[in-house]
């Protein structure tokens, strides 16, 4: 037999062969097949099952529904796939359910119906779309209720779907934000990154990208996120959507700022400290080795600050620096960094300047933002800035180099008169010497001769008399020269030396006064002046070593005059007034230095009523003359009249200023015109030289009460 499918066997074999259970039933719903799957699904064996009525197969509660089913189906009998046919419950022997999927296959032999039922036990596929619904309700509640703000974009960066982390984080809500267009929440200054990332991943460049970037709060807040983003793909690799898991490190950010600017700040100041100012010298230097570029460096230093710490304390102290550096801010250029540079000196660094005609009103900038006295602790204070300007417009500068030739213009600046700006010159280099080292070295230099005292007289303007001199102090320096008194006596009042040298100064005037005696000028007495300083000042030996100056030399105590300057009044006022009134008391008398430049008010001079007053040079010779400054003069000669006081002009230069000071009333005037400062053996032959020289009328001086 060739045709296997005519032999009898034929269709027992096919359908034991088949992996899904075949049960057929005739037109009334008997069972009259089975093959060994179906046994094995249903638990019944060929005999049990047989001649069954297909509702054994049928949990009862399906009976009803399936009787009329089956008799509508067999009037009009359709073949229904596997797949297509739906689920069904298949009951077993033992009464258990198992899930099924059947295909129904009517059929007819000798005008009987039948009917085919494959089965198809569908356990494992549903499970596994049970499984499948499980994971999806996990992942629905781990992405819902997740702590980290997440949300799902399209390929256009709209809004798929949020969680409630992160509506909270940008206080919108998810109505609000399904469909937005990301850009409708990001910061505006950060679109580009959302664009950029986009780019990277669609093209592959990444699979998924961390970046941070910033969103607005509907409150108007910036939140600050780190955002991972990753295409969520098919099967095939076709991205379906993006997910962004993200983290809000505003605060995070905020601190880490906050520690960055405590290391790169001062604290006190709140200015660059040393660390980013090398920083960014270093990249000028780099800059301007590379294109050329100008730049400069201005070093600044107060000039009057120690006075302030001793006198107030460091609270007071700190208060002024930082409104000192407040002033200095507001003439920063966004595009240069100011520095605190330690203690009472700041760095200014200015880049691409057009010339150096820049730097240089720069630094008149700086020196202007000091006329205005600062006021601290219900005090005004009137300070000084002397500033040292390095430039550079190439390569070959180190940023230690440049610091240290600003130093050296610093120096410079100080030693030609304070509150002055000076370029550093190559030249300036080879004079130059650590402050340090110059210390040293004036200690030295008061026990080996170098330090000297000279005398300038002082002229009667009616008379053209010489009627005293000041003494100021001179210090030939073994290898430098002269060094300037601005120099060294600011070296010295930073420490005890001041002491030392200025006793030393008093000692050397007084023994210059006796020799004066002898040669006595017209008859009067000539007197000395002597500078003090105001740690001298503050010195309790001070009055009982003078006395003891004076008693040893025999000099009548009313030729003696002391000259303190207004920086006295920064001593406690009642500690000054205690100091003068026993200087008053040994015959003494006090003339106030450099009057009109410190921080002149005129209840300190009603307070401590010196005897003399000297009008400083700069409204004597000033450098651009004025109707102004002609006012001024004229308004301090007259108060110092109408207060019984003696005017001093200091730094008469010309015939011109001499003239102008004898109109307005001017007692007595030195300077250049007349004589510079001398040593006592000049001075005797000056006098003898000159005597009569400028005389005239018969003015007679009276010095002291
Ligand atoms: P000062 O007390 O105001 O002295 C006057 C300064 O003006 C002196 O400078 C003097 O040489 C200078 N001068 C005099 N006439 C003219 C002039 O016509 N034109 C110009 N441009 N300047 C003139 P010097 O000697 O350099 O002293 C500077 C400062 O150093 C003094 O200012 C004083 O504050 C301080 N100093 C000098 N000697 C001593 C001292 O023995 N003890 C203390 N504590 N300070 C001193
Ligand atoms: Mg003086
Ligand atoms: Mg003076």
């Amino acid at each position: 037999m060739n045709r296997i499918d005519e032999h009898p066997r034929f269709g027992h074999h096919l359908s034991e062969a088949i992996v899904d259970g075949i049960v057929i039933v005739d037109e009334t719903g008997v069972i009259r097949h089975v093959n060994r799957r179906a046994t094995s699904l249903t638990g019944y064996s060929r005999e049990e099952i047989i001649d069954q009525d297909i509702d054994v197969l049928i949990p009862g509660r399906f009976r009803g529904s399936h009787v009329a089913h089956l008799s509508a189906y067999v009037e009009h009998s359709k073949t229904r796939h596997l797949g297509t046919s739906g689920n069904f419950t298949l009951q077993c022997r033992d009464g258990s359910e198992i899930d099924v999927d059947i295909a129904l296959s009517p059929f007819e032999i000798d005008d009987k119906k039948w009917v085919t039922a494959t089965i198809r036990d569908d356990r494992t596929h549903r499970a596994r779309e049970r499984s499948h619904d499980d994971v999806e309700q996990r992942f629905r509640l781990a992405f819902e209720s997740n702590m980290a703000p997440m949300m799902f974009h399209d390929h256009e960066n709209r809004v798929i779907a949020v969680n409630d982390a992160f509506c909270q984080m940008i206080g919108r809500s998810r109505d609000e934000l399904v469909g937005l267009d990301s850009s409708a929440y990001t910061h505006p200054e950060d679109l580009g990154i959302t664009e950029a990332t986009h780019d990277r991943l669609t093209s592959g460049e990444v699979s998924q990208a961390r970046y941070v970037k910033r969103y607005l709060h509907k409150d108007g807040r910036v939140v600050v996120v780190e955002v991972l983003k990753a295409p969520a793909r098919d099967a095939a690799g076709n991205t379906l959507y993006y997910v962004l898991s993200q983290r809000d490190i505003t605060e995070e950010r905020a601190l880490t700022e906050q520690l960055s600017h405590q290391a790169l700040h001062d604290p006190l100041t709140g200015l660059a400290n040393r660390a980013l100012f090398d920083d960014r010298l270093t990249q000028a230097l780099a800059r301007a080795a590379r294109f050329g570029d100008l730049g400069a460096v201005l070093l600044l230093d107060l000039d009057d600050f120690k006075g302030v710490n001793d006198t107030y304390g460091h609270v007071v102290g700190d208060q002024l620096l930082r409104s000192v550096a407040q002033r200095l801010e507001e003439i920063t250029r966004n595009s240069d960094t100011l520095c605190r540079f330690g203690g009472d000196e700041f760095l200014y660094l200015a880049e691409a300047l057009d010339s150096p005609e820049e730097a240089h009103d720069l630094a008149q900038r700086v020196l202007r933002t000091f006329t205005e006295p600062f006021s601290v602790a219900g005090t005004l204070l009137q300070l000084a800035v002397s500033i040292g300007i390095v430039l550079w417009d190439g390569p070959g500068t180190s940023t230690t180099e440049v610091i240290q030739n600003a130093d050296i213009a610093l120096y410079e600046a100080k030693r030609k008169g304070k509150s002055r700006s000076v370029f550093f010159t190559a030249n300036m280099q080879l004079k130059a010497t650590s402050r340090f080292a110059l210390t040293q070295q004036l200690r030295l230099a008061l026990h080996s001769g170098e330090l000297e005292m000279h005398y300038q007289p002082i002229i009667d303007l009616r008379t053209s008399e010489i009627v005293g001199f000041e003494a100021l102090m001179r210090w030939h320096h073994a290898e430098h020269g002269w060094v300037p008194p601005n120099v060294f006596i600011a070296l010295a009042e930073e420490s005890e030396l001041i002491l030392e040298i200025g006793m030393f100064a008093l000692r050397e005037s007084i023994k210059a006064l006796t020799w004066w005696d002898t040669t006595s000028v017209h008859g009067h007495p000539p007197f000395v002046t002597v500078n003090l300083s105001l740690r001298q000042f503050h010195d309790p030996e001070l009055v009982s070593t003078i006395a003891h100056a004076l008693s040893t030399s025999g000099l009548e105590p009313s030729r003696l005059i002391l000259e303190i300057t207004e920086s006295v009044t920064l001593l406690e006022i009642g500690e000054t007034l205690n100091v003068i009134e026993r200087l008053k008391a040994l015959g003494v008398a006090i003339a106030l230095d450099d009057f009109g430049t410190g921080y002149s008010s005129l209840s300190y001079l009603t307070l401590l009523q010196p005897r003399i007053i000297k009008i400083d040079q700069s409204f004597v010779s000033p450098m651009h003359e004025s109707v102004q400054n002609n006012t001024l003069l004229e308004a301090i000669v007259s108060l110092g009249r109408n207060l019984s006081m003696i005017v001093i002009a200091e730094g008469i230069e010309s015939q011109a200023q001499l003239e102008r000071l004898r109109q307005v009333g001017c007692d007595l005037g030195q300077g250049y015109f007349f004589a510079r400062a001398m040593t006592i053996e000049e001075l005797k032959a000056f006098v003898e030289e000159n005597r009569g020289r400028w005389a005239g009328s018969n003015y007679q001086l009276r010095l002291t009460d």
